[in-house]
């Protein structure tokens, strides 16, 4: 068995290690999984939905907790970890409620009578990534397990520590042992096993779209069901219409919250010409304005990025060849950090306003009306999601109809809430979390046919 070493990104200290999962202890881990399933979703719906809330009021219990121990694996702030934190109790409890309301539907057909039942799957196995920790391990786990499916949970190799923590929760909860477990390990060893051994009847994954592809492939030889939450390179469109001083101040909490490692950054600004250096001029102070350093201060508002490899990803991107129209500060000394960064390429096909940069860099570019705004929005593969600044109701809605993207918002930055669905267009993923729906997605329809002829 090896091991990884977990660093503080805000220090590089060294917080700990975590024991990596074997092939072999990941296929005792789906086999214990698939044999505690049936029990699991033989329990009465009211005593597994008892069990989600017990559960929801763990992790609430645990909260504080959980986000300190996400500050110090993760660098988020402190605001966001506690965010975090209360995400995962809000989703087990909206999902708590699933399992007494899995009805099926009763169809009016000739010669008998017509039952659908939602049926569980069996094993789900969850791959997340080192971004949001948290919330992208409770948006699929809460639905499973609701579902009436057991799951088995990778988290990312830098960040295992609060998914670690929920499974102890879970066990507190009484939730059985073997209905809810977390297998640090590598993305090669453990991730890809959830795609290959045959007990595994869905993955879930968030992360790279490349990475994405090949679980989509891999999940293809066993027609394994599969959600996809990947990429995104997304558009913050400003028009002339807009209250310009409100959506040059909300700007940059579209796209450097948690260091712009966020799959939702509005990481592409798209300006209407008439009042681009107006624009510009309110959103120079917006973007100085953000506090950047210590992330257990609460009144920090982007701490670090995740590790020296992705600082020095990141850092290729401004380049000296892109001009910096805008560019924050950072605290001196060690830690991984990104001052907050404006580029104002010349060109749309430019690398910095196609690719995704993870980070705190963000490109600002002019359109001239909506048709060319709408273009340029969906100039991309990606389509995750996307705001519209905007005054006049009809542009906000048309424009919002017109860009290829799955979570649009208008005169907001919002794209996650539990209540509604979340998820991609086109290279950004397959499928949909969160909502009033996401059981479905754990669940097959069976269609029951009785015949009531003599
Ligand atoms: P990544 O694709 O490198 O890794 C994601 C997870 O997959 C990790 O747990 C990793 O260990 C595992 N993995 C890696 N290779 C694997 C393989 N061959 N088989 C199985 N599992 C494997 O991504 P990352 O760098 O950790 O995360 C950043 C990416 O995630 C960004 O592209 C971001 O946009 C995306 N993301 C998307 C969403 C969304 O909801 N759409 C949310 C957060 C992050």
């Amino acid at each position: 068995m090896s091991a990884v070493q977990l660093r503080n990104p805000a220090t590089e200290q060294v917080i700990g290690t975590v024991e990596l999962a074997s092939l072999a202890e990941t296929d005792a881990a789906i086999e214990r999984a698939h044999r505690a399933q049936p029990a699991w979703a033989a329990l009465a719906p009211a005593d597994r939905a008892r069990l989600l809330r017990r559960f929801a009021e763990e992790v609430e219990a645990d909260a504080e907790h959980l986000a300190h121990l996400e500050v110090t694996n993760s660098g988020h702030t402190i605001g966001n970890a506690r965010w975090e934190a209360g995400n995962v109790a809000n989703v087990l409890n909206y999902y708590s409620a699933a399992p007494e309301r899995l009805f099926g539907r009763q169809i009016p057909v000739p010669g008998g009578v017509n039952l659908t039942f939602a049926e569980p799957l069996g094993v789900v196995g969850v791959i997340v990534p080192w971004n949001f920790p948290m919330p992208i391990a409770g948006w699929a786990l809460a639905p499973a397990l609701a579902g009436g499916n057991t799951v088995v949970l990778k988290p990312a190799e830098l960040t295992p520590l609060t998914a670690l923590r929920l499974a102890e929760l879970a066990r507190r909860a009484g939730i059985p042992d073997d209905v809810f477990q977390v297998l640090p390990g590598k993305g090669t060893v453990v991730g890809q096993r959830f795609v290959t051994h045959p007990a595994v009847r869905k993955v879930v994954f968030t992360g790279s779209t490349e990475v994405g592809k090949q679980i989509m492939a891999g999940c293809a030889a066993q027609v394994k069901r599969v959600t996809l939450e990947l990429g995104g390179k997304n558009a913050n469109l400003v028009f002339a219409d807009a209250d310009l001083a409100r959506a040059a101040a909300a700007a940059p909490y579209g796209v450097f919250d948690n260091a712009g490692q966020d799959c939702c950054a509005r990481s592409r600004i798209l300006v209407q010409r008439s009042v681009f250096d107006e624009f510009m001029a309110l959103l120079e102070p917006a973007v100085l304005g953000v506090v950047v350093g210590d992330p257990n201060d609460p009144a920090t508002e982007m701490g670090p990025l995740i590790s020296a490899a992705h600082h020095a990803k990141v850092s290729s991107y401004v380049d000296g060849l892109v001009p910096v129209a805008i560019q924050g500060k950072v605290p001196d000394g060690p830690g991984f950090w990104f001052p907050p960064t404006v580029l104002t390429p010349s060109s749309a096909r430019d690398r910095t306003v196609t690719e995704e940069i993870f980070g705190p860099v963000v490109t600002v570019l002019p359109f001239e009306d909506e048709a060319e705004a709408i273009a340029l929005a969906n100039d991309t593969d990606y389509g995750l999601s996307g705001s519209i600044w905007t005054e006049n109701l009809g542009r906000g809605l048309r424009v919002a109809r017109g860009v290829q993207a799955g979570n649009l918002s208008v005169n907001s930055h919002s794209s996650v809430r539990y209540w509604t669905p979340f998820g991609g267009f086109k290279s950004s993923g397959l499928g949909r979390e969160l909502g009033p729906d996401a059981v479905a997605a754990f669940t097959e329809t069976k269609n029951v046919f009785i015949s009531t002829e003599e």
